[in-house]
């Protein structure tokens, strides 16, 4: 077995057993393969990993839409960092999930940006957890609001929420508080936990857990 496949195996493993910890079902797992060498993707798709996060929509077209597109079917390819009005169009037509919903402006540029075939990614909401000033998302306590805008205004309903906890702070803070914004707010999945702390995540009510570097190894740049 190649490294790669040994390393999907142990964190596959680690994130069922963590689920059935908590008697949950099976967390999802996201294969972040932004800025990974394509030597490393083809391995990982050998795997049979199928759900693929990509922070960058240009790094993500030339990957997904370029390099690997022989493989685009059946691929499920996520959203998972910060989006700009103007390419709005090519998420879209690129990624069937879009986690990091977070503005007004965004909502109105995504339904702008639904094509003639209808097709609109499922949506996550991102939530600045940590209320960090640098970091994007909709900050707590503005969670509800945002939840009602989206669904009333613009008629979209989000899948999820997704947190990014403040670096070198402890996550489970974090989670539980994204936990509690999706039950008060009827909101079914939640994105989070990442190489370092995706088991906690699971335990704590994850459906998906984004890892990178504790799949592929870990990124230059
Ligand atoms: C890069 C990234 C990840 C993966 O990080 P690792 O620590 O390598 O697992 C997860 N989520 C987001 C939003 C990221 O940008």
């Amino acid at each position: 077995m190649s490294e790669i496949s040994n390393q999907h195996k142990t964190v596959l493993d680690k994130l069922t057993a963590a689920s059935k910890r908590a008697g949950l079902p099976a967390a999802a797992l996201v294969a972040v393969s932004k800025v990974q060498p394509d030597a490393r993707i083809a391995e990982m798709l050998k795997t049979g990993q199928r759900i693929y996060g990509e922070n960058r929509v240009q790094e993500a077209q030339t990957r997904w839409g370029g390099t690997f597109a022989d493989h685009r079917d059946g691929l499920e390819l996520r959203l998972i960092g910060p989006l700009q009005t103007n390419k709005a169009a090519d998420a879209v037509a690129l990624f069937d999930v879009i986690e990091t919903v977070d503005r007004e402006k965004l909502l109105k540029a995504l339904v702008k940006a639904v094509g003639p075939d209808g097709k609109m990614p499922r949506l996550y909401v991102q939530v600045n957890t940590g209320e960090e000033t640098q970091k994007s998302g909709v900050r707590p306590a503005d969670v509800p609001a945002f939840l009602t805008l989206m669904r009333e205004t613009y008629n979209l309903e989000p899948e999820g929420l997704m947190c990014i906890p403040p670096m070198g702070e402890a996550a489970s803070p974090h989670f539980w508080l994204l936990s509690n914004l999706a039950k008060d707010n009827g909101v079914s999945k939640l994105s989070m936990g990442m190489s370092g702390d995706y088991e906690i995540a699971a335990e704590m009510g994850a459906t998906s857990v984004r890892v990178g570097s504790a799949l592929f190894g870990a990124r230059k740049s």
